[in-house]
């Protein structure tokens, strides 16, 4: 039903049937708005739209595949999980530098290291695992460091 569009024929091509009557053949700027017009003459019709373009209508057993094979869908697709579809052509991430946030600019998150943490607040640390002679040694070592600290 759907078939490719190539630059030739697209063209003939610009105009959309209307989903609810294949005779409305629109421009592609008044097609949404004319599906809320005819929409209203159809208060019967079992349309559903497309979840990636709702624009795109279809019976709800069609819908299925049209959701399979939507041409929005591979945008939506491409959005979502950038690193799976590669961008065609020269223009590779240029969908994500046109956003007006650069992730890539944000100054990296410090992180979080509990031995610097440690250090820093002389809180007297407890070795796990140690021999008793080397806990202890290990211990008064802290607390000599800890008090050497706190002269000042
Ligand atoms: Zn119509
Ligand atoms: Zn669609």
């Amino acid at each position: 039903m759907s078939k490719k569009l190539t630059v030739a024929d697209k063209r003939q091509d610009k105009c959309i049937a209307c989903p609810y009557d294949p005779l409305h053949r629109l421009m592609p700027e008044r097609f949404a708005l004319h599906l809320i017009r005819c929409a209203k003459n159809h208060p019967g019709s079992k349309m559903v739209r497309c979840p990636f373009n709702n624009t795109h209508l279809f019976s709800s057993d069609t819908l299925q595949h049209h959701v399979e094979s939507c041409p929005d869908r591979a945008y939506f697709v491409r959005y979502t999980t950038p690193d799976k579809l590669p961008l065609p052509g020269p223009s590779t991430g240029k969908f994500f530098v046109e956003s007006a946030e650069d992730w890539d600019a944000e100054p990296p998150a410090p992180t979080y290291n509990p031995e610097d943490h440690c250090r820093e607040s002389f809180v007297i640390r407890n070795p796990q695992g140690a021999s008793p002679s080397a806990r202890r040694q290990f211990r008064e070592q802290e607390r000599r460091r800890f008090i050497e600290n706190n002269k000042f």
